[in-house]
Parts: structure tokens; sequence; C-alpha cells
């Protein structure tokens, strides 16, 4: 079974879904340019990131990388697997099978000439990937070794409700590919909004719940999560509602938890 160095060589996966928060598919309203700089951005998950002697995978869309490919660069050069997380965030079950798949494997070049190497993995927007064989065929054609964008939970949006915890090989007319999906525990806790609004001695339990069973938890980020503040300084541009809600709560806190919870966890590791 194919499985990333970056996964194999913690004890939980880090990663970041490289994204702006314009691209969103559930999207703030109206579609605007926020005064976000992503370089900068970045630059704060290098800090984070050293200061724990770990490196993540970064799930990058084609069209961020198009923008600010210096940064790409500077994530690969740092050691970041640099992965692909579709050319745009439109989700994936809301396009033409064949329009997915065109612009994926656009957005997988587009990574390989910013990074001059090979990428191998993938993650859909939101989780959107049908969990279809061939979706994984498709994936397998394109050249990727794995998949990471099964999501153990059923939203309103997106995931599946059949229990997952480990890496699994699907087998296609193609070839195989590895699908390392989100754990399944009580609850969702270890990315996005729920890792910012869940009480963090909980977020600790569950953690320490799957590593205890001998699964990998998975954390997954966005670059607009490692800033303070974002809830109240886009109030006065951008409709206040779900979308907003669920993109900028609690937003900031994301760095001072993440550092609790890499320093618990993977202490003494390099
Ligand atoms: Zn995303």
């Amino acid at each position: 079974m194919y499985l990333p160095d970056i996964y194999t060589s913690s004890p939980l996966w880090l990663t970041i879904d490289v994204e702006r928060v314009e691209d969103a598919n559930f999207g703030i309203t109206p579609k605007k340019e926020l005064d976000i700089d992503y370089p900068a951005v970045l630059e704060r998950w290098h800090q984070l990131t050293d200061s724990h002697h770990l490196r993540s995978t970064a799930f990058v869309l084609g069209s961020f990388a198009q923008k600010f490919p210096q940064a790409i660069k500077a994530l690969h050069d740092k050691g970041h697997e640099i992965a692909c997380h579709g050319y745009d965030h439109q989700l994936v079950y809301q396009k033409p099978f064949e329009v997915w798949r065109e612009q994926t494997a656009l957005a997988k070049r587009i990574l390989e000439d910013t990074i001059q190497a090979p990428v191998q993995g993938y993650r859909s927007p939101s989780w959107s990937l049908p969990f279809e064989k061939r979706y994984y065929e498709a994936l397998v054609e394109m050249g990727f070794a794995y998949s990471s964008s099964y999501f153990p939970f059923k939203t309103y949006m997106y995931g599946n409700a059949i229990d997952k915890k480990n890496p699994f090989v699907i087998t296609t007319p193609s070839g195989k590919i590895t699908e390392i999906p989100v754990p399944k525990c009580l609850i969702p806790f270890s990315g996005g909004f729920y890792m910012r609004i869940l009480p963090l001695f909980v977020t600790k339990r569950l953690f320490a719940s799957l590593i205890n069973r001998g699964v990998k938890p998975i954390i997954y980020t966005h670059p607009y999560e490692l800033l303070p503040n974002l809830f109240q300084r886009f109030l006065s541009q951008v409709k206040l509602d779900k979308a907003y809600v669920l993109t900028f709560a609690n937003t900031g806190e994301s760095i001072k938890r993440f550092d609790t919870i890499l320093q618990t966890f993977t202490e003494g590791r390099v």
C-alpha cells in the first residue's frame, strides 16, 4: 500500500488545504477579494511546523499555485509534500465527471511545473469526491498514488456514513490507489470548523483515543485559519450567514491549538 513519507513518519498526519477564503464553494457572500496576504500567512505555517520539527502535506489548489507559485515552491523547498486539491474549489459531485477529470489533471500539471517534482496525492475540495470506482480509476490514470478525500460523517454538504479508520487500497481496472480517510471517532474533531469550536480538552481526549487504538489522526487546516480575528475583521464587508460563521468562527485559535496538540502528541519526534 502506498503511503506518503510524511504520513508514516509522524504520530499524526499534519495537512493543510491551501486555498483562498474566496475559493471556498460554500462561499462567503458577496464573492469578493478579501485583503489577506497569503504568502505571509503561509510563513506562519513555516514557523509553526519548524517549531515542532514537523513537516506537513499541503493540498494545493491549481489556481492558488498559479497566483502564488513562489509560496508553493517555498513549501516544497522546506520539505513539505505538495499534493493536489483540484483546480478550483467547486464540489466534485456538482461537476460533470469529464470536467472534473480534465481540471484535476490540469491542476496536477500546474503543481508539478511549479515544484519541478511529481505530485502523488489528491484531496477533493470539501471531501466531495463521490465514493465510486470510476473517480478512483481516473485518479490512477492521472498518476496519483493516493487520495485523502474520504470523510466518515455525513454532513449537509459532504461525507459518507461508512466507518473507515485506516488507509485502505482501492483496486480499479487501471491499477491500485490508497485512500487515507479521516479516521472516524465519536464526532468530527481534527480540523477546520470542528477543531476551532470544540473545547480543547475534548479535542485532546479524541486525539488520544484514536492514538491509543493504533489509529493515526489527521489534522487538516486552511491558511485563513492561521490568522486572528477574521470574524470581526470582515463583518462589515461580507454577509453574516452560515458560511461566514463556518469559515471565520474562532479563527486565530487554531495556531494555539495546534501548538498544544503537536506538543502533546509529537513530543520528542523530529
Ligand atoms: Zn479545501
